[in-house]
């Protein structure tokens, strides 16, 4: 199971439910700041979308950080012991949303100036 947690950071938290044991692996510092002072992402930062930047801009990049030993590249944590938080629990419930009208989960709801609602429609 994957859980994206977007929290903009390039790092990854493996972790096996079995016995809860856990590593946490991310990218170098120093080797993303490398990956935003590239010519890829100085063409990107002009407003380039990436299909259109220069393969060869790209290629140079990568073949930068492929030939490196993953040493070089990553961090890796000691293994550690990972609390998984506890399973939401399911909901049978579902409302109506007072906004748009769509049918919403309950617990996923939100009241807003006192009418049930869904989350776009909330504002938050
Ligand atoms: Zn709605």
């Amino acid at each position: 199971m994957i859980n994206k947690l977007d929290y903009g950071k390039w790092a990854v938290t493996l972790a096996l439910k079995k016995d809860r044991k856990a590593v946490r692996v991310s990218v170098k510092p120093e080797v993303v700041e490398a990956m935003f002072f590239s010519k890829f992402m100085s063409e990107r930062k002009r407003g380039i979308p990436p299909a259109e930047v220069n393969p060869e801009l790209i290629l140079e990049g990568f073949k930068k950080t492929i030939s490196r030993p993953d040493e070089e590249i990553l961090e890796v944590s000691k293994i550690f012991t990972y609390n998984f938080p506890p399973a939401p629990k399911p909901s049978f419930n579902v409302v109506r949303c007072e906004i748009c009208g769509e049918m919403v989960a309950e617990n996923k709801m939100r009241i807003r100036e006192g009418k049930k609602v869904c989350l776009p429609c909330s504002g938050y």
